[in-house]
Protein backbone atom coordinates (compact mmCIF):
# COMPACT_ATOMS: atom_id res chain seq x y z
CA UNK A 1 0.00 0.00 0.00
CA UNK A 2 1.24 3.59 -1.11
CA UNK A 3 0.32 6.62 0.48
CA UNK A 4 0.55 8.22 -3.17
CA UNK A 5 -1.89 5.90 -4.63
CA UNK A 6 -4.65 5.24 -1.70
CA UNK A 7 -8.21 6.54 -3.14
CA UNK A 8 -8.83 8.38 0.27
CA UNK A 9 -7.11 11.45 2.09
CA UNK A 10 -7.25 12.20 5.49
CA UNK A 11 -8.84 15.51 6.48
CA UNK A 12 -7.81 17.91 9.04
CA UNK A 13 -11.13 18.30 10.48
CA UNK A 14 -14.20 15.91 12.31
CA UNK A 15 -16.74 16.21 9.59
CA UNK A 16 -19.82 18.69 11.02
CA UNK A 17 -22.63 16.39 10.15
CA UNK A 18 -21.52 13.40 12.47
CA UNK A 19 -22.08 13.01 16.49
CA UNK A 20 -20.43 9.74 17.20
CA UNK A 21 -16.14 9.79 18.19
CA UNK A 22 -15.92 6.67 16.07
CA UNK A 23 -17.55 7.93 12.63
CA UNK A 24 -15.92 11.00 13.13
CA UNK A 25 -12.51 9.77 13.56
CA UNK A 26 -12.87 7.17 10.54
CA UNK A 27 -13.98 9.88 8.00
CA UNK A 28 -10.99 11.81 8.98
CA UNK A 29 -8.67 9.26 8.58
CA UNK A 30 -10.91 7.96 5.40
CA UNK A 31 -11.64 4.42 6.37
CA UNK A 32 -15.18 5.10 5.99
CA UNK A 33 -17.80 6.99 4.33
CA UNK A 34 -21.04 8.47 5.16
CA UNK A 35 -23.84 7.79 2.99
CA UNK A 36 -26.68 9.09 5.09
CA UNK A 37 -27.11 9.03 8.80
CA UNK A 38 -26.55 5.01 9.71
CA UNK A 39 -25.41 4.14 6.34
CA UNK A 40 -21.70 3.78 5.83
CA UNK A 41 -19.16 2.61 3.19
CA UNK A 42 -16.26 1.13 4.18
CA UNK A 43 -13.02 2.16 2.28
CA UNK A 44 -10.03 0.32 1.45
CA UNK A 45 -8.55 1.56 4.60
CA UNK A 46 -12.16 0.13 7.05
CA UNK A 47 -12.49 -2.23 4.67
CA UNK A 48 -9.04 -4.38 6.14
CA UNK A 49 -10.31 -3.92 9.49
CA UNK A 50 -13.35 -5.44 8.34
CA UNK A 51 -11.43 -8.15 6.65
CA UNK A 52 -9.21 -8.80 9.81
CA UNK A 53 -11.53 -8.79 12.61
CA UNK A 54 -13.88 -11.40 9.58
CA UNK A 55 -10.80 -13.93 9.41
CA UNK A 56 -10.32 -13.66 13.16
CA UNK A 57 -14.03 -15.01 13.21
CA UNK A 58 -14.14 -17.55 10.63
CA UNK A 59 -11.15 -19.11 11.85
CA UNK A 60 -12.67 -19.47 15.47
CA UNK A 61 -16.19 -20.93 13.26
CA UNK A 62 -14.06 -23.18 11.00
CA UNK A 63 -12.44 -24.34 14.37
CA UNK A 64 -16.08 -25.41 15.49
CA UNK A 65 -17.09 -27.16 12.37
CA UNK A 66 -18.92 -23.88 11.16
CA UNK A 67 -19.35 -24.24 7.29
CA UNK A 68 -19.90 -21.13 5.49
CA UNK A 69 -22.10 -19.81 2.92
CA UNK A 70 -24.23 -16.63 2.41
CA UNK A 71 -27.76 -16.18 2.05
CA UNK A 72 -30.13 -13.68 -0.02
CA UNK A 73 -30.96 -10.24 1.34
CA UNK A 74 -33.79 -10.57 -0.70
CA UNK A 75 -36.49 -11.86 1.44
CA UNK A 76 -39.90 -14.08 0.56
CA UNK A 77 -42.90 -12.93 2.33
CA UNK A 78 -44.77 -16.32 3.04
CA UNK A 79 -41.38 -17.78 5.00
CA UNK A 80 -41.73 -14.53 7.58
CA UNK A 81 -45.64 -14.86 8.03
CA UNK A 82 -45.28 -18.70 9.13
CA UNK A 83 -43.99 -17.38 12.65
CA UNK A 84 -45.69 -13.88 12.47
CA UNK A 85 -42.18 -12.18 12.09
CA UNK A 86 -43.57 -10.36 8.65
CA UNK A 87 -45.96 -8.26 10.82
CA UNK A 88 -44.68 -4.69 11.62
CA UNK A 89 -46.08 -4.94 14.84
CA UNK A 90 -43.76 -7.93 15.83
CA UNK A 91 -40.76 -6.56 14.36
CA UNK A 92 -40.55 -3.28 13.50
CA UNK A 93 -37.21 -2.89 11.75
CA UNK A 94 -38.05 -4.02 8.15
CA UNK A 95 -37.63 -2.48 5.46
CA UNK A 96 -39.66 -3.89 2.78
CA UNK A 97 -40.40 -2.91 -0.89
CA UNK A 98 -42.62 -4.41 -4.12
CA UNK A 99 -41.36 -6.53 -7.54
CA UNK A 100 -42.91 -5.07 -10.38
CA UNK A 101 -45.87 -7.06 -10.06
CA UNK A 102 -46.57 -5.48 -7.10
CA UNK A 103 -45.41 -8.92 -4.69
CA UNK A 104 -44.22 -7.75 -1.72
CA UNK A 105 -40.96 -8.70 -0.29
CA UNK A 106 -38.22 -8.10 2.85
CA UNK A 107 -35.19 -7.07 2.89
CA UNK A 108 -33.00 -9.54 5.52
CA UNK A 109 -32.66 -8.25 8.48
CA UNK A 110 -31.70 -11.66 10.36
CA UNK A 111 -31.97 -15.31 8.73
CA UNK A 112 -33.32 -17.87 11.06
CA UNK A 113 -37.02 -18.07 8.95
CA UNK A 114 -35.29 -18.76 5.93
CA UNK A 115 -31.91 -20.46 7.20
CA UNK A 116 -34.87 -23.05 8.99
CA UNK A 117 -36.85 -23.35 5.76
CA UNK A 118 -33.35 -24.22 3.58
CA UNK A 119 -32.38 -26.93 6.02
CA UNK A 120 -35.92 -28.97 5.64
CA UNK A 121 -34.76 -30.68 2.47
CA UNK A 122 -31.27 -31.79 4.48
CA UNK A 123 -32.75 -33.00 7.07
CA UNK A 124 -34.54 -35.67 7.84
CA UNK A 125 -32.43 -38.49 9.52
CA UNK A 126 -31.11 -38.29 12.93
CA UNK A 127 -27.70 -39.38 10.93
CA UNK A 128 -28.28 -35.56 9.31
CA UNK A 129 -27.46 -33.73 12.13
CA UNK A 130 -26.09 -31.77 13.78
CA UNK A 131 -25.61 -29.29 11.60
CA UNK A 132 -23.55 -25.86 12.34
CA UNK A 133 -23.26 -23.17 9.18
CA UNK A 134 -22.83 -19.54 9.36
CA UNK A 135 -22.22 -16.23 7.20
CA UNK A 136 -21.29 -13.06 6.93
CA UNK A 137 -23.75 -10.77 5.73
CA UNK A 138 -24.97 -7.12 5.29
CA UNK A 139 -28.33 -6.86 7.04
CA UNK A 140 -30.89 -4.03 7.14
CA UNK A 141 -32.70 -2.40 9.45
CA UNK A 142 -34.64 0.42 9.84
CA UNK A 143 -33.44 1.25 12.91
CA UNK A 144 -35.06 4.40 15.05
CA UNK A 145 -31.86 5.45 16.22
CA UNK A 146 -28.87 6.26 14.35
CA UNK A 147 -26.80 8.53 16.82
CA UNK A 148 -23.61 5.91 17.08
CA UNK A 149 -21.43 5.55 13.80
CA UNK A 150 -20.69 2.41 12.92
CA UNK A 151 -21.87 1.21 16.02
CA UNK A 152 -25.56 1.15 15.07
CA UNK A 153 -25.99 0.76 11.17
CA UNK A 154 -29.08 0.46 9.27
CA UNK A 155 -27.01 -1.66 6.67
CA UNK A 156 -24.28 -3.40 8.75
CA UNK A 157 -22.20 -6.54 8.60
CA UNK A 158 -23.21 -9.17 11.19
CA UNK A 159 -21.32 -13.16 11.33
CA UNK A 160 -24.50 -15.14 12.14
CA UNK A 161 -24.22 -18.92 12.48
CA UNK A 162 -27.29 -20.97 13.34
CA UNK A 163 -27.14 -24.91 14.49
CA UNK A 164 -29.10 -27.53 14.28
CA UNK A 165 -29.12 -30.50 16.97
CA UNK A 166 -31.09 -34.32 17.97
CA UNK A 167 -32.04 -32.68 21.94
CA UNK A 168 -31.56 -30.84 24.07
CA UNK A 169 -27.63 -32.33 24.95
CA UNK A 170 -26.43 -32.11 21.85
CA UNK A 171 -27.51 -28.58 21.51
CA UNK A 172 -26.19 -27.92 25.09
CA UNK A 173 -22.87 -29.15 23.74
CA UNK A 174 -23.10 -26.87 20.54
CA UNK A 175 -24.00 -23.79 22.37
CA UNK A 176 -21.55 -24.41 25.28
CA UNK A 177 -18.88 -24.51 21.95
CA UNK A 178 -19.99 -21.51 20.30
CA UNK A 179 -19.82 -19.44 23.32
CA UNK A 180 -16.20 -20.85 24.06
CA UNK A 181 -15.63 -19.52 20.38
CA UNK A 182 -16.95 -16.40 20.80
CA UNK A 183 -14.71 -15.87 24.44
CA UNK A 184 -11.85 -16.44 22.22
CA UNK A 185 -13.05 -14.07 19.30
CA UNK A 186 -13.18 -11.08 21.23
CA UNK A 187 -10.00 -12.54 23.09
CA UNK A 188 -8.27 -12.34 19.78
CA UNK A 189 -9.45 -8.63 19.09
CA UNK A 190 -7.82 -7.65 22.54
CA UNK A 191 -11.45 -7.20 23.81
CA UNK A 192 -11.20 -10.16 26.53
CA UNK A 193 -10.89 -8.27 29.75
CA UNK A 194 -13.49 -5.84 29.13
CA UNK A 195 -16.27 -8.28 27.59
CA UNK A 196 -18.81 -9.99 29.79
CA UNK A 197 -20.86 -13.01 29.18
CA UNK A 198 -24.31 -11.52 30.14
CA UNK A 199 -27.42 -12.22 30.73
CA UNK A 200 -30.64 -11.11 29.07
CA UNK A 201 -34.12 -11.41 27.72
CA UNK A 202 -34.79 -13.64 24.69
CA UNK A 203 -34.60 -17.13 23.82
CA UNK A 204 -37.83 -19.09 24.19
CA UNK A 205 -36.13 -22.74 25.67
CA UNK A 206 -34.36 -20.63 28.83
CA UNK A 207 -35.42 -17.47 30.12
CA UNK A 208 -32.54 -16.39 28.91
CA UNK A 209 -29.88 -15.04 26.16
CA UNK A 210 -26.30 -14.72 26.09
CA UNK A 211 -25.81 -11.56 25.48
CA UNK A 212 -21.63 -10.45 25.02
CA UNK A 213 -21.07 -7.02 26.28
CA UNK A 214 -18.22 -5.13 26.25
CA UNK A 215 -17.69 -1.88 28.46
CA UNK A 216 -17.59 1.19 26.65
CA UNK A 217 -18.75 4.73 27.05
CA UNK A 218 -20.45 5.10 24.05
CA UNK A 219 -22.18 2.04 24.53
CA UNK A 220 -26.01 1.88 24.17
CA UNK A 221 -26.53 -0.74 26.99
CA UNK A 222 -26.32 -0.27 30.73
CA UNK A 223 -25.25 -3.68 32.53
CA UNK A 224 -24.59 -4.74 35.77
CA UNK A 225 -21.21 -6.41 36.00
CA UNK A 226 -19.73 -9.22 38.85
CA UNK A 227 -16.30 -8.74 38.28
CA UNK A 228 -15.03 -11.80 40.17
CA UNK A 229 -17.55 -14.21 38.31
CA UNK A 230 -16.48 -12.75 35.06
CA UNK A 231 -20.63 -12.38 34.08
CA UNK A 232 -23.66 -9.36 33.88
CA UNK A 233 -26.79 -9.10 33.70
CA UNK A 234 -28.56 -6.67 31.32
CA UNK A 235 -30.55 -4.38 32.78
CA UNK A 236 -33.56 -5.14 31.42
CA UNK A 237 -33.15 -8.64 33.36
CA UNK A 238 -32.19 -7.85 36.15
CA UNK A 239 -34.39 -8.48 39.00
CA UNK A 240 -34.45 -11.03 42.41
CA UNK A 241 -35.40 -13.93 40.53
CA UNK A 242 -32.23 -13.64 38.74
CA UNK A 243 -29.91 -12.70 41.19
CA UNK A 244 -31.00 -15.45 43.06
CA UNK A 245 -30.47 -18.09 39.89
CA UNK A 246 -26.97 -16.72 39.36
CA UNK A 247 -26.41 -17.04 43.23
CA UNK A 248 -24.77 -13.20 43.36
CA UNK A 249 -26.21 -10.51 45.36
CA UNK A 250 -27.15 -7.01 44.17
CA UNK A 251 -24.65 -5.01 46.07
CA UNK A 252 -21.84 -7.59 44.38
CA UNK A 253 -22.66 -5.90 41.26
CA UNK A 254 -21.57 -2.74 39.71
CA UNK A 255 -23.23 -0.49 36.67
CA UNK A 256 -21.35 0.43 33.88
CA UNK A 257 -22.16 1.22 30.37
CA UNK A 258 -21.97 -1.08 27.33
CA UNK A 259 -22.02 -2.03 23.91
CA UNK A 260 -23.84 -5.34 23.01
CA UNK A 261 -21.57 -7.06 20.81
CA UNK A 262 -23.35 -10.70 20.01
CA UNK A 263 -26.12 -12.10 21.09
CA UNK A 264 -26.75 -15.56 21.20
CA UNK A 265 -30.00 -17.92 21.06
CA UNK A 266 -31.35 -21.15 22.40
CA UNK A 267 -34.43 -21.99 20.82
CA UNK A 268 -34.84 -25.36 21.97
CA UNK A 269 -37.81 -26.85 19.35
CA UNK A 270 -40.28 -23.70 19.48
CA UNK A 271 -38.93 -22.58 16.10
CA UNK A 272 -39.15 -26.22 14.44
CA UNK A 273 -42.25 -26.72 15.88
CA UNK A 274 -43.45 -23.47 14.12
CA UNK A 275 -41.97 -23.93 10.97
CA UNK A 276 -42.24 -28.01 11.24
CA UNK A 277 -38.28 -29.13 10.77
CA UNK A 278 -38.22 -32.37 11.71
CA UNK A 279 -36.32 -35.53 11.57
CA UNK A 280 -36.57 -39.05 11.69
CA UNK A 281 -34.83 -40.79 15.40
CA UNK A 282 -33.36 -44.17 15.68
CA UNK A 283 -36.40 -45.70 16.21
CA UNK A 284 -38.43 -44.07 13.22
CA UNK A 285 -40.17 -41.69 15.09
CA UNK A 286 -40.87 -38.08 14.33
CA UNK A 287 -38.97 -35.66 16.38
CA UNK A 288 -38.54 -31.82 16.39
CA UNK A 289 -35.29 -29.68 16.14
CA UNK A 290 -33.12 -28.04 18.57
CA UNK A 291 -32.40 -24.72 16.76
CA UNK A 292 -29.49 -22.65 17.99
CA UNK A 293 -29.00 -18.78 16.75
CA UNK A 294 -25.53 -16.70 17.18
CA UNK A 295 -24.54 -13.58 15.70
CA UNK A 296 -21.35 -11.29 16.24
CA UNK A 297 -21.86 -7.59 15.37
CA UNK A 298 -18.40 -7.28 13.00
CA UNK A 299 -18.71 -3.45 12.04
CA UNK A 300 -20.19 -2.62 15.27
CA UNK A 301 -16.95 -4.26 16.84
CA UNK A 302 -14.95 -2.04 15.00
CA UNK A 303 -16.47 0.94 16.12
CA UNK A 304 -16.36 -0.40 19.56
CA UNK A 305 -12.49 -0.78 19.04
CA UNK A 306 -12.32 2.63 17.54
CA UNK A 307 -13.94 4.94 20.22
CA UNK A 308 -12.07 2.36 22.88
CA UNK A 309 -8.77 2.76 21.93
CA UNK A 310 -8.56 6.16 20.08
CA UNK A 311 -6.60 8.98 21.76
CA UNK A 312 -6.61 12.94 21.19
CA UNK A 313 -4.00 12.00 18.32
CA UNK A 314 -6.60 9.56 16.85
CA UNK A 315 -7.20 6.00 15.53
CA UNK A 316 -5.20 3.16 17.94
CA UNK A 317 -5.75 -0.34 15.57
CA UNK A 318 -4.15 -3.80 17.48
CA UNK A 319 -2.36 -4.77 15.71
CA UNK A 320 -4.03 -8.10 14.60
CA UNK A 321 -6.64 -6.15 13.03
CA UNK A 322 -4.54 -3.00 11.94
CA UNK A 323 -4.95 -1.70 8.29
CA UNK A 324 -0.97 -2.48 8.56
CA UNK A 325 1.59 -3.21 10.92
CA UNK A 326 3.59 -0.46 9.88
CA UNK A 327 3.98 3.02 8.50
CA UNK A 328 7.10 4.00 6.88
CA UNK A 329 7.11 7.65 6.48
CA UNK A 330 10.11 8.81 3.91
CA UNK A 331 10.92 12.48 4.94
CA UNK A 332 12.83 12.99 1.80
CA UNK A 333 13.07 12.67 -2.13
CA UNK A 334 16.93 12.31 -2.23
CA UNK A 335 18.04 9.70 -3.81
CA UNK A 336 19.18 8.13 -1.23
CA UNK A 337 16.41 8.18 1.17
CA UNK A 338 14.19 7.08 -1.44
CA UNK A 339 16.40 4.11 -2.07
CA UNK A 340 16.86 2.83 1.88
CA UNK A 341 12.92 3.15 1.98
CA UNK A 342 12.42 1.15 -1.13
CA UNK A 343 14.45 -1.67 0.38
CA UNK A 344 13.11 -1.45 3.67
CA UNK A 345 9.04 -1.68 2.07
CA UNK A 346 10.59 -4.44 0.28
CA UNK A 347 12.17 -6.35 2.73
CA UNK A 348 8.93 -6.08 5.26
CA UNK A 349 6.76 -7.10 2.39
CA UNK A 350 8.91 -10.31 1.83
CA UNK A 351 8.56 -11.21 5.38
CA UNK A 352 4.79 -10.87 5.23
CA UNK A 353 4.96 -7.27 7.31
CA UNK A 354 2.14 -5.33 5.96
CA UNK A 355 3.26 -1.48 5.15
CA UNK A 356 1.91 1.47 4.76
CA UNK A 357 4.49 3.52 2.54
CA UNK A 358 3.66 6.73 3.01
CA UNK A 359 5.97 8.15 -0.21
CA UNK A 360 4.70 11.07 -1.03
CA UNK A 361 6.33 14.77 -1.02
CA UNK A 362 4.63 16.30 2.02
CA UNK A 363 5.83 17.77 5.03
CA UNK A 364 7.07 15.47 7.40
CA UNK A 365 4.38 16.94 10.25
CA UNK A 366 1.75 16.13 7.92
CA UNK A 367 3.12 12.56 7.61
CA UNK A 368 3.52 11.83 11.32
CA UNK A 369 -0.19 13.35 12.40
CA UNK A 370 -1.89 10.99 9.19
CA UNK A 371 0.02 7.99 11.30
CA UNK A 372 -1.31 8.59 14.52
CA UNK A 373 -4.72 9.67 13.03
CA UNK A 374 -5.11 6.24 11.16
CA UNK A 375 -3.64 4.44 13.73
CA UNK A 376 -1.40 2.02 12.78
CA UNK A 377 0.81 0.60 15.14
CA UNK A 378 4.70 0.92 14.08
CA UNK A 379 5.88 3.78 12.65
CA UNK A 380 9.27 3.97 11.05
CA UNK A 381 11.29 7.05 10.00
CA UNK A 382 13.35 7.44 6.98
CA UNK A 383 15.61 10.90 6.57
CA UNK A 384 18.82 12.12 5.09
CA UNK A 385 19.75 11.80 8.87
CA UNK A 386 18.63 8.12 9.43
CA UNK A 387 20.72 7.27 6.67
CA UNK A 388 23.68 8.71 7.16
CA UNK A 389 23.72 7.14 10.63
CA UNK A 390 22.18 4.11 8.74
CA UNK A 391 19.80 3.33 11.29
CA UNK A 392 16.06 4.52 11.02
CA UNK A 393 13.95 5.50 13.40
CA UNK A 394 10.97 2.90 14.98
CA UNK A 395 8.32 4.01 17.86
CA UNK A 396 4.88 2.50 18.48
CA UNK A 397 2.27 4.40 18.13
CA UNK A 398 0.64 4.34 21.92
CA UNK A 399 4.79 4.77 22.78
CA UNK A 400 6.71 8.33 22.87
CA UNK A 401 9.93 6.50 23.11
CA UNK A 402 11.35 5.53 19.95
CA UNK A 403 14.59 2.89 19.00
CA UNK A 404 17.20 3.95 16.53
CA UNK A 405 17.69 0.18 14.08
CA UNK A 406 19.24 -0.54 11.23
CA UNK A 407 17.68 -2.22 8.37
CA UNK A 408 18.11 -5.86 9.42
CA UNK A 409 17.60 -4.74 13.29
CA UNK A 410 13.93 -3.49 11.90
CA UNK A 411 13.13 -6.92 10.61
CA UNK A 412 14.00 -8.72 13.47
CA UNK A 413 11.96 -6.29 16.05
CA UNK A 414 9.07 -6.56 13.82
CA UNK A 415 9.10 -10.39 13.53
CA UNK A 416 9.00 -10.32 17.85
CA UNK A 417 6.27 -7.80 18.60
CA UNK A 418 1.92 -8.16 17.88
CA UNK A 419 1.08 -10.63 15.09
P1 LIG B 1 -29.39 -4.15 19.65
O1 LIG B 1 -30.08 -4.49 20.93
O2 LIG B 1 -28.11 -3.43 19.85
O3 LIG B 1 -30.29 -3.49 18.68
P2 LIG B 1 -30.02 -6.71 18.60
O4 LIG B 1 -30.45 -7.41 19.83
O5 LIG B 1 -31.05 -6.16 17.71
O6 LIG B 1 -28.99 -5.54 19.01
P3 LIG B 1 -29.16 -9.08 17.17
O7 LIG B 1 -30.33 -9.11 16.30
O8 LIG B 1 -29.03 -10.12 18.21
O9 LIG B 1 -28.98 -7.62 17.82
O10 LIG B 1 -27.85 -9.05 16.25
C1 LIG B 1 -26.60 -9.67 16.58
C2 LIG B 1 -25.50 -8.63 16.73
O11 LIG B 1 -25.46 -7.75 15.62
C3 LIG B 1 -25.68 -7.72 17.92
O12 LIG B 1 -25.20 -8.32 19.10
C4 LIG B 1 -24.85 -6.51 17.52
O13 LIG B 1 -23.49 -6.73 17.83
C5 LIG B 1 -25.03 -6.47 16.04
N1 LIG B 1 -26.02 -5.45 15.65
C6 LIG B 1 -27.36 -5.47 15.85
N2 LIG B 1 -27.96 -4.36 15.36
C7 LIG B 1 -26.95 -3.62 14.83
C8 LIG B 1 -26.91 -2.38 14.15
N3 LIG B 1 -28.03 -1.69 13.91
N4 LIG B 1 -25.70 -1.90 13.73
C9 LIG B 1 -24.56 -2.60 13.95
N5 LIG B 1 -24.54 -3.79 14.57
C10 LIG B 1 -25.71 -4.30 15.01
MG1 LIG C 1 -31.70 -4.26 17.56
Amino acid sequence: MKASQLFTKTTKNAPANETARNAQLLIQAGFIHKEMAGVYAFLPLGLKVIENIKTIIREEMNAIGGQELIMTSLQAREKWEVTTRWNDDVVDVWFKTKLKDGTEIGLGWTHEEPIIEMMKPFISSYKDLPVNVYQFQTKLRNELRSKSGIMRGREFFMNDMYTASIDATQHDKIYNGVMDAYVRVFERLGLGDDTYVTFASGGSFTKFSHEFQTVCETGEDIIYIHRKKNIAINEEVLDDETLQKLGITRDELEKVKSSEVANIFNFGTDKSEQMDLTYTDEKGDKKFVHLGSYGIGVSRLMGVIAEKLADDKGLVWPAQIAPAKVYLARLSEDVEVVKASDKLYDDMRKRGIEVFYDDRDVRAGQKFADADLMGIPYRIVVSEKTCQSGKHELKARTESDNKMLDNDGILEYLATVGS
